[in-house]
């Protein structure tokens, strides 16, 4: 086996420990257990390399997570899915994601999606939306999230967040940096998001 696959079966370990002891991530969406792993070609080495020793520090029970994404941090897919046109070079620059299981995930699967998301301090996400239903676990760090034109909330390390199928949602980090799981479920489930 490789070493990139071991890791990321690491990594997969540490989500399904998150998920299996996180009652509103295991209700909204478990663990599939159609999982295929595939190989498939690391993308922003750039951006990868930036956050080497550079993911906001986690709590206890969710070290292990933020550990074993440092050490796929270089053979993962990451993506960033808008544009510099769309968000700014520096939104681009300081924030990306990679799918860990989906329909386009180191490992298929067409029951659920998970994704690690990484944004740096001082971003605005502006309102966007996706059919798909979708929860945020908080893995490291912190930011404000927000839906529609309400005030945001704080959301820290271990907290959840829910949005609906076309719910209009929103995030900003402020000081600090912020590690992400988050988990879509449902129709729309190997769309992407659009800004609105
Ligand atoms: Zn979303």
């Amino acid at each position: 086996m490789s070493e990139p696959r071991r890791n990321f079966d690491k990594l997969l370990v540490e989500v399904r420990n998150i998920v299996t002891r996180t009652p509103a991530l295991q209700a909204f969406a478990p663990v599939p257990d159609d999982l295929e792993f595939v190989t498939r070609e690391p993308a922003r080495e750039v951006f990868a390399n930036s956050l080497q020793g550079k993911l906001p520090p986690a709590i206890a029970p969710l070290q292990a997570l933020v550990t074993a994404t440092e050490a796929v941090l270089e053979s993962a897919q990451w993506r960033a899915t808008y544009t510099k046109e769309e968000l700014g070079q520096d939104f681009i620059d300081r924030y990306g994601y990679f799918e860990l299981y989906g329909p386009e995930g180191h490992y298929i699967s067409h029951q659920s999606r998970a994704f690690l998301g990484y944004w740096g301090a001082g971003l605005h996400y502006p309102s966007h939306c996706h059919l798909a239903e979708e929860i945020y676990c908080v893995a490291a760090g912190q930011a404000l999230f927000g839906v529609d034109d309400a005030d945001g909330q704080v959301i820290e390390a271990g907290h959840t967040r829910q949005h609906s199928s076309n719910q209009s949602h929103w995030m900003t980090t402020e000081d600090s940096a912020v590690l992400c799981l988050v988990l879509w479920r449902g129709p729309g489930l190997a769309g992407s998001a659009t800004l609105e």
